[in-house]
């Protein structure tokens, strides 16, 4: 439960030009974000896909390619027919900076990073101020941007859904990771109370949910599979909630399964079927495939199968393995619900109802995932479950980070 130093609600007024880099577990992107007021906005962006091997590199390295890429946008979008730079000299632009990895945060433009998540290991970052790492990248590459926040993508939705409907107190993120933002009473936020703030201010709180259970693995019921994810981790031990719910681990867990079953063989009988065995090549994006399959016939299951993985499926195989998917699917949906549960009953959001902003892959893609968390919600709730209604937050880390960019200018 990390303070966000992000204060209260965006009055949906804030406008101007703000420009937000969000460094996710897959993409980076950089997004020029215009504020028009009246909880509306445009965006133009560009995404830049991360390797394998700049997530593991030095950090200083990724923050380098960061700037790069940030450099390149600004050249792009802010240059006249003949070339020239449309900004004055001197001038800088605001930039929000979505860092989504947990961060201590001892005022809104600084971060420490605790760990790393998502599949991330770059080398000499843990420990250390993210933010000052990303200005020396911006200083190296002399690019004339202002970081004023370094903000979560869950903080960064919560503050975008608010911007454009204010009904919405809670945000989720189901993409590569899972995690989610509130906002808190800061009376009630212990870890700030000796700052002195006052009391009747609110401040936006990162959950860091995905590390729920932890290490001591008291609460969350484990499957074996789950356990293998976890020990076969860069991380063992760490985010064991996420493990059970986000993008990264689904489609590996699946595949485990079939792994037991081509070993004790029930599976795949005399096929070669290496292809399968080795680890995160199942994407989550095959169980949304399955679980959407409108055949009788299962084609699309057979498709990724012979394509991906060059094994034949039987019809019986097909459906067991979508049954499968629906079990997974549906888990990581129903786990999520609690987490969106517990914070609407701390905060008391249960009788008013709320809206729960949502965004990621996940949430987006896998079919039937939003209608599942709405029948955990129901399952824990009763009737009044209904009053807690997700909905998709476009954009939502990118255009966060520029309203929060713009609101920390207006209190500056
Ligand atoms: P980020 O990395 O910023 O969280 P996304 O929200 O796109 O970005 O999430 C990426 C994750 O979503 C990956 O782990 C990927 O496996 C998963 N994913 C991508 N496409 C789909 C899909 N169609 N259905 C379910 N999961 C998907």
């Amino acid at each position: 439960m990390i303070p966000t130093f992000v204060f209260g609600w965006p009055t949906g007024k804030e406008s101007g030009d703000f420009l937000a880099l969000d460094l996710g577990g897959t993409n980076l992107r950089v997004c020029l974000v215009t504020l028009q007021g009246e909880g509306k906005f445009e965006m133009t962006q560009t995404k830049y896909r991360l390797t394998e091997e700049q997530k593991h590199d030095e950090g200083q390295k990724l923050f380098d390619f960061c700037a790069e890429c940030l450099k390149t946008f600004i050249d792009t979008n802010y240059t006249d027919g003949e070339g020239k730079s449309t900004l004055k000299p001197g001038e800088t632009l605001p930039l929000g900076f979505t860092f989504s990895y947990p961060c201590v945060q001892e005022r809104i433009d600084h971060g420490e990073l605790i760990r790393w998540t998502k599949g991330f290991g770059a080398l000499n970052t843990e420990g250390r101020d993210v933010a000052e790492m990303f200005r020396n990248s911006i200083a190296k590459y002399e690019i004339p941007v202002t970081m004023t926040a370094i903000i979560n993508d869950t903080t960064g939705t919560l503050i975008a859904s608010s911007y454009v409907n204010p009904k919405t107190k809670i945000a989720v993120i189901f993409g590569t990771g899972c995690n989610a933002a509130y906002m808190e009473n800061v009376k009630d936020i212990e870890k700030i109370k000796s700052l002195g703030i006052d009391d009747k201010a609110q401040m936006a709180i990162n959950c860091e949910w995905g590390a729920f259970d932890s290490f001591e693995h008291e609460h969350l019921p484990r499957t074996k599979y789950d356990v293998t994810v976890d020990e076969t981790s860069n991380k063992p031990g760490e985010q064991a909630f996420e493990k059970l719910i986000s993008g990264r681990y689904l489609g590996e867990i699946l595949r485990l399964v079939i792994c037991e079953l081509i070993d004790e063989g029930v599976l795949f009988l005399g096929q070669d079927t290496y292809k399968l065995e080795t680890p995160y090549v199942f994407e989550t994006a095959f169980l949304s495939l399955m679980e959407s399959d409108p055949t009788d016939e299962l084609l699309m299951i057979i498709g990724i199968f012979t394509h991906f993985f060059a094994v034949e499926t039987t019809l019986a195989e097909r459906q067991f393995f979508r049954a499968l998917a629906m079990l997974i699917g549906r888990r990581a949906a129903r786990l999520s619900a609690c987490g969106i549960a517990a914070i609407v009953s701390k905060m008391g959001y249960l009788d008013e109802g709320c809206l729960v902003g949502a965004d990621g892959s996940l949430y987006n893609k896998y079919p039937g995932f939003a209608e599942r968390v709405h029948e955990g919600l129901i399952d824990i709730f009763g009737d009044k479950g209904r009053n807690i209604v997700t909905h998709h937050a476009e954009d939502g880390s990118g255009v966060g980070s520029a309203i929060i960019a713009a609101m920390t200018k207006v209190r500056r």
